[in-house]
C-alpha cells in the first residue's frame, strides 16, 4: 500500500515540534525526527532540490529553474505552539480524521498553523518533480523552526540569501486565508492577502518608591501610581485612521456589498468619518485594523500582602499600525501617562512592514491562481494584525504576501493557538492544487 498525501500529512502532524520561548525546554529530537521524515516521505523532492539546514533546524530548499530570473520563495514554519490533551475533543498530536466525505476534518495542532501550508507545498513540489517539471526560475522553500518564538531561523535564512545577492520576485507566507462573512455585506468568499503586518513594541512601565509597612502607606503608593498610568492609557487609545490598504479593501469589497452597507462603502468621499467610527466599535478585530493597539499584559507589585511595593511594573504590548512608528507610539504613551515618575523602558521593537503592492505581476499571479483553484472567490489586500516570519523577507523583496490557500471558517480561525485546531481535508487538498498551479506559472 502506498501512502498518499493525507497519510503523509498525518505522519508530520504527529511529531510534536513544540516551540518554547525558553529554548532549553525544546525537545530538539522531535525537530530532528521531523527533518528525517521529510527526506523519507518526499524522495523525489530530496533527490532534486538542494537542502541547507540553517540556524540548527531551519530548512532552505533550492529548486533550480531553467532560467535565471528572480526566484519565488514559498515560506512556512514547522514549529507549533504547545498543547496538551486537556480540552481537546481529539488529542492534539494524533492527527485524527473526523467526519465523512466533504466534511472530513483533520484534527490537531499545526493543521492551520502552519504544517497545513508546509505539507501542501511539499506535496505540490513532490508531484511536480515526479512528473519531470522544471520551474522557469528558481523556487526556494523556506521553512522556519522557531516562528512561534524567536523567529531567528527565518532571519538567518534571509541573511544567507541576502549574502548571495538574491532578490525574490515573490514571497508567500502564512497569514490571510479564504473566509466568508468577515467583511460586512459581502456574501462571496474572499481571499484576504496580507500585504503588510503591524509592528510590535513591548514596553515596561515602572514606578520606584521607598517601601515600608502597609500600615503606614503614603497617599499614592507605587502600585496606585502605576494603576493611574494604566487607566490614563486605557482612556486614551491611539488615534484611529484608515490606511491606504484599508481604503482599498473597502473599495474592492464594498463594490460587492449588498443593501445600505453597499451604498456606504461606495460613497466613501461622504461616509468615511462615519465608517471609521463604525470600524472602531464593530469589534476588536475591525478596531485593530484601523489603529495602533495597546494591551497591558503583565503586572507586578510587592511580594507580600503587608509590604508596600518598592517597585511596581506593567508590561504593555503595542501593535504599531502601518503608517505609524515605534517612536511615535512611545511618544503617545509618554504623553498620555503625563507622569515623570513612571519610567518607560522599551524591551523590544519592530517597525510595521513595508506594504507590498496590490497590483502588478506578483499580485496577479496569486489572485489569478486563487480564482482558478477557488472559482468565484474575491481577493482583497489587508494588513495582518499578528507578526509572522515573512517580515524578515521585506529586507530582500518588495513583494512579500501573507496568504494560506485554505478556506477557514470563523470557528476554525478561533482555534489558532487554541484548543481543537483543525482543517477541512477538502480545502487542504485544494491548497496543494493552488501551489501546483502557482509553481507552474512562476
Ligand atoms: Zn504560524
Amino acid at each position: 500500500m502506498t501512502a498518499g498525501p493525507i497519510e503523509r500529512f498525518q505522519t508530520l502532524l504527529r511529531i510534536p515540534t513544540i516551540s518554547h520561548s525558553d529554548e532549553s525546554l525544546t525537545d530538539w529530537a522531535q525537530f530532528d525526527l521531523f527533518i528525517s521524515e521529510l527526506a523519507r516521505l518526499y524522495p523525489a523532492l530530496h533527490a532534486t532540490l538542494d537542502l541547507e539546514i540553517i540556524a540548527g533546524h531551519s530548512l532552505l530548499y533550492r529548486w533550480k529553474g531553467s532560467a535565471d530570473g528572480a526566484p519565488t520563495v514559498l515560506m512556512a514554519h514547522y514549529d507549533v505552539v504547545p498543547a496538551d490533551d486537556e480540552g481537546w475533543d481529539y488529542p492534539p498530536f494524533a492527527a485524527t480524521l473526523v467526519g465523512e466525505g466533504d466534511d472530513t476534518l483533520v484534527w490537531g495542532r499545526g493543521t492551520l498553523d502552519d504544517k497545513g501550508a508546509l505539507v501542501s507545498v511539499l506535496e505540490a513540489v513532490e508531484r511536480l518533480v515526479s512528473s519531470g517539471f522544471v520551474p522557469q526560475n528558481d523556487v526556494y522553500l523556506s521553512f522556519g523552526h522557531n516562528e512561534e518564538t524567536a523567529g531567528d531561523g527565518a532571519a538567518a535564512i534571509v541573511a544567507v540569501l541576502e549574502g548571495r545577492g538574491i532578490r525574490p520576485a515573490l514571497v508567500i507566507d502564512e497569514g490571510g486565508a479564504i473566509a466568508e462573512g468577515v467583511f460586512p455585506g459581502v456574501t462571496a468568499p474572499v481571499a484576504y492577502v496580507g500585504v503588510s503586518e503591524k509592528g510590535i513594541t513591548t514596553l515596561v512601565l515602572s514606578v520606584d518608591q521607598v517601601g515600608g509597612h502597609a500600615s503606614t502607606p503614603p497617599k499614592l503608593t507605587a502600585t496606585a501610581r502605576l494603576a493611574r498610568a494604566i487607566t490614563r492609557l486605557t482612556a486614551k487609545p491611539f488615534p484611529a485612521r484608515f490606511s491606504p490598504t484599508n481604503i482599498e479593501m473597502i473599495t474592492r469589497l464594498g463594490a460587492h456589498a449588498a443593501g445600505p452597507l453597499g451604498v456606504v462603502f461606495r460613497n466613501l468621499w461622504l461616509t468615511k468619518p462615519l465608517l471609521l467610527a463604525v470600524f472602531t466599535r464593530l469589534g476588536d478585530e475591525t478596531n485593530a485594523l484601523v489603529r495602533t493597539t495597546q494591551a497591558v499584559t503583565r503586572l507586578s507589585g510587592s511580594a507580600a500582602a503587608n509590604v508596600l511595593a518598592e517597585r511596581a511594573t506593567a508590561t504593555v504590548n503595542i501593535r504599531v499600525a502601518v503608517g505609524s512608528s515605534v517612536d511615535e507610539s512611545v511618544a503617545h504613551i509618554r504623553r498620555v501617562i503625563r507622569d515623570e515618575l513612571v519610567a518607560i523602558e522599551v524591551l523590544e521593537s519592530s517597525e510595521p512592514s513595508p506594504v507590498s503592492p496590490s497590483s502588478g505581476a506578483a499580485w496577479e499571479l496569486i489572485t489569478s491562481q486563487v480564482e482558478s483553484t477557488y472559482p468565484g472567490t474575491l481577493a482583497s489586500p489587508y494588513i495582518q494584525l499578528g507578526a509572522s516570519d515573512s517580515r524578515r523577507y521585506t529586507a530582500i523583496s518588495d513583494h512579500v504576501y501573507r496568504f494560506s490557500p485554505f478556506e477557514m471558517s470563523k470557528d476554525e480561525r478561533a482555534t489558532l493557538h487554541a484548543r481543537n485546531e483543525r482543517i477541512h481535508l477538502a480545502t487542504w487538498l485544494r491548497g496543494i492544487e493552488f501551489y501546483v498551479g502557482l509553481i507552474e506559472r512562476v
